[in-house]
């Protein structure tokens, strides 16, 4: 049996797996998780799996990896971590000809058409468009966000387009927003909107609205911050931490509007990333999707497109398998 390997590299752990990929979506075989910097580099790693999974390299058919980076010529170098993801040398490590590498919001997006409905959590039902694009944004240490393009012209082969959407500037809309803004290009003379949308954002928000005052008594510097302040406003422990979150969600809807708009997903809009599963009854709440639809004169075509929550964390490392089998 032909086989796909098939990784998803975040900047603290990695998942590395094979997939049988006979049927129309791939199934799981194997599956390791590692901490990144564990190892000096991916082909390390991948050729470790290999050798303690006892893979034939014989009967890997092809290779796909996903990487919390921009991706160059066949390399990717993650943001905030010192570790290079280089086909070619994992093609030469595990000795497999075809090893592809994408951007991690893309391997997400090459996840959407294999997904079952019990690893999503529909926020709008809208009407799908079969041939329309979807987007996906995912907020975790930072703001990650890519298209899925379907197009008969093309085949209908489905093609994800990576992007640094992230790191554009923060769009406020309110004037609560326009203070977290204002606060943030004081600091740093300009806001990119994932200083807002991601775990860090989270606590940036808290920090401008109510400066280092917190009755959950968390320290915005731990590492951990955001998760706590997420945690304190689902239980109601802090007032301020509750509106931060409310902040956050309004202005991420609003930003998944805004990637809507931009790439016109009438196919879906998917969430991904480790925060929104987390945050479920706040994104629940009719805040986030008030945002994402307002954008007039398109409300009506905002209102049709599928907004879906992605529950599978393992998402990323299916969408690498899945481009396998694609290609
Ligand atoms: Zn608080």
């Amino acid at each position: 049996m032909k086989i796909v390997l098939a990784g998803d590299v975040g900047g603290t752990t990695t998942r590395l797996g094979t997939f049988d990929f006979s049927g129309t979506r791939p199934q799981r075989l194997a599956l390791r998780t590692y901490e990144t910097r564990d190892f000096s580099g991916i082909a390390k790693m991948a050729a470790t799996f290999v050798r303690d999974e006892r893979i034939d390299p014989l009967s890997i058919a092809s290779a796909c990896f996903g990487a919390a980076g921009p991706v160059s010529n066949g390399v990717a170098q993650l943001t905030n971590t010192p570790v290079r993801v280089d086909a070619a040398e994992i093609a030469r490590a595990i000795g497999v000809a075809n090893v592809a590498l994408l951007n991690d919001l893309e391997a997400l997006a090459y996840a959407v058409p294999v997904l079952a409905s019990d690893e999503v959590h529909v926020l709008q039902a809208g009407h799908a468009d079969p041939e329309g694009a979807v987007a996906v944004i995912a907020a975790g240490t930072g703001l990650g966000e890519a298209a899925l393009y379907r197009d008969s012209r093309l085949g209908g082969r489905p093609v994800a387009k990576a992007s640094e959407g992230g790191r554009a500037d923060f769009a406020a809309r309110t004037d609560v927003e326009i203070l977290v803004l204002r606060t943030l290009t004081w600091a740093h003379g300009r806001a990119a909107v994932e200083e807002v949308i991601s775990g860090p954002g989270l606590a940036n928000i808290h920090r401008a609205l109510h400066a280092a005052r917190c009755d959950a008594m968390i320290d915005f510097d731990r590492p951990d911050a955001p998760e706590m302040i997420s945690t304190s406003a689902v239980a109601g422990q802090c007032k301020h931490c509750v509106e931060a979150l409310d902040v956050f969600v309004g202005a991420y809807g609003a930003e998944a509007g805004n990637l809507a708009l931009r790439t016109v997903a009438t196919g879906g809009v998917y969430i991904g990333g480790g925060i929104a599963p987390r945050i479920l009854p706040a994104l629940t709440t009719g805040k986030f999707l008030s945002a994402f639809r307002a954008k007039h004169p398109f409300t009506a075509m905002l209102d049709a497109i599928p907004v879906n929550v992605i529950l599978n964390e393992e998402a990323g490392l299916l969408g690498a398998a899945n481009f396998c089998s694609l290609t």
